[in-house]
């Protein structure tokens, strides 16, 4: 998973895309850039390892002038964790200086790219965004639209792009809109965001979802093109999204993922009536609004239980297990007052390897708790995900190994109950409860995949 921003037709545009990173930082820990472009031919780059606070201090964002920007949060899904493959990535080809960010999974990038190796391109980096570059400088039109439309067309997977040739903004969403891209403006200036929080975090309005299977270029101010890819799919937005990776203050195809994760927590409660329980206790943070849920529909107090170390970052992005289990530890602290004889409902958004969970019902075990009744407000995970977010192969993923009783003992929990997949589609959906992508949980690829890699 990956954040990515864009501005144009602003005279702050770097310290902008700064500010939208910011509000991005949860989609990717690892690396950060941002690429401004001064005159319409100088680009100025700066990317770092490490958080968007700590690259970009005010002597780097004063050298990265020019009106319009990009700039990319990493977390990495498909290539190695190193500053090669840090983006922005900028490149010089036949239709001038190009600058590209990605957030999404290419499927069919190794065909690809072994067809462009074989007619002699040469590769800077080991991550798929960069065959959109290759595939821009071997298409030709009449508009850039054009070109890009050419140039994604043959990309299968997940992609949501955002560019900068020239003075002009690019935007571009796989078929299936797997990755979500909104729209907004701020003052006279065009926004390109991963998310609406990013858009309001620079002062500006949410206008609209940049469509599944759109190429939207804007220029100084306006729109100059919208394109429709050819290949037309039912919209599969990534439901993962408001499971975990976006923030609550974001909304999702018209949809708050705050009230969708209160509707969640309802739908949960409805499932565990005959548990009875004195408190309901949230895992931060993403864990807060569905337990909320539970509380309003069950009438069980909601207590905090834990209390988060703040400078840990999130347990799910870092990149080695090892990593992800000293973050868990350090990550959560019990408050001894709360749960101490307390027969408590758990509630945290996903269950994965099992092996956070595991450390945190020890934790709620040492803390004295009398019952745990731990709730997922999503289904078991049972298939890794190929377009973009990094959940292991099958044989890491504990509920497709385990039975669900078989998982409550591992995890020593009274009783474990999952989101039934129809409650977290109708919790998440306004209405029409089709338009997910949910393969993680079902194993129902919306797109064409590697079938040896699933089974690895
Ligand atoms: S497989 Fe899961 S994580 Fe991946 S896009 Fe689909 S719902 Fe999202």
């Amino acid at each position: 998973m990956c954040g990515v921003f864009g501005i144009e037709n602003n005279e702050n545009a770097a310290v902008m895309a700064f500010a939208g990173l910011i509000t991005l930082q949860h989609r990717g820990e690892e690396s950060a850039g941002i690429s401004a472009n001064g005159d319409g031919t100088t680009y100025n780059t700066y990317r770092s390892m490490g958080l968007v606070a700590h690259i970009f201090k005010e002597r780097i964002l004063n050298i990265l002038s020019g009106k319009v920007a990009i700039g990319h949060v990493r977390y990495s899904t498909h290539s190695e964790s190193t500053i090669i493959n840090a983006q922005p990535f900028v490149y010089n080809c036949i239709h001038g200086t190009i600058a590209v960010a990605h957030n999404g999974n290419i499927t069919n990038f190794e065909q690809i790219k072994n067809r462009l190796a074989k007619s002699g391109s040469i590769f800077n980096h080991t991550s798929d965004t960069e065959i959109v570059a290759h595939l821009l400088a071997e298409n030709t039109g009449k508009t850039f639209g054009q070109i890009m439309k050419k140039a994604v067309q043959c990309l299968q997977g997940a992609f949501s792009l955002v560019l900068i040739q020239g003075n002009k903004l690019i935007g571009a969403r796989d078929s299936f809109g797997f990755r979500p891209l909104v729209l907004g403006k701020v003052g006279k200036s065009y926004v390109l965001s991963s998310e609406t929080s990013a858009i309001y975090a620079v002062g500006g309005n949410f206008i609209r979802d940049v469509k599944p299977g759109e190429i939207i270029v804007i220029e100084k101010g306006k729109i100059i093109e919208s394109l429709q890819l050819a290949q037309k799919e039912k919209e599969k937005l990534c439901i993962f999204e408001q499971v975990y990776f976006s923030r609550p203050d974001s909304i999702l195809r018209d949809r708050s993922i705050r009230d969708a994760r209160v509707e969640m927590g309802k739908y949960l409660a409805r499932q565990m009536k005959h548990i009875k329980a004195d408190i309901v206790v949230p895992v931060p943070d993403t864990g807060i609004f569905s337990a909320k849920g539970f509380s309003m529909h069950s009438g069980i107090v909601m207590q905090t239980g834990f209390i988060r170390n703040h400078y840990v970052g999130r347990s799910f992005i870092k990149p080695s297990q090892k990593m992800r289990e000293i973050t868990a530890k350090l990550k959560l602290f019990p408050i001894r007052d709360v749960i101490n004889g307390k027969r408590i409902v758990l509630i945290d958004d996903s269950l994965v390897r099992g092996t956070t969970a595991q450390k945190i019902v020890i934790t709620l075990r040492n803390a004295g708790a009398k019952e745990i009744h731990f709730a997922l407000s999503s289904p078991a995970v049972i298939s890794p995900c190929f377009y973009g977010i990094d959940t292991p192969n099958k044989s890491k993923l504990i509920a497709a190994v385990k039975s669900v009783e078989e998982i409550r003992e591992f995890l020593n929990v009274d009783t474990l109950t999952f989101l039934d997949i129809n409650n977290m589609k109708k919790a998440c959906g306004n209405g029409d409860v089709n338009h997910f992508c949910s393969a993680c949980f079902d194993g129902k690829y919306p797109s064409p995949i590697d079938r040896k890699k699933l089974l690895a």
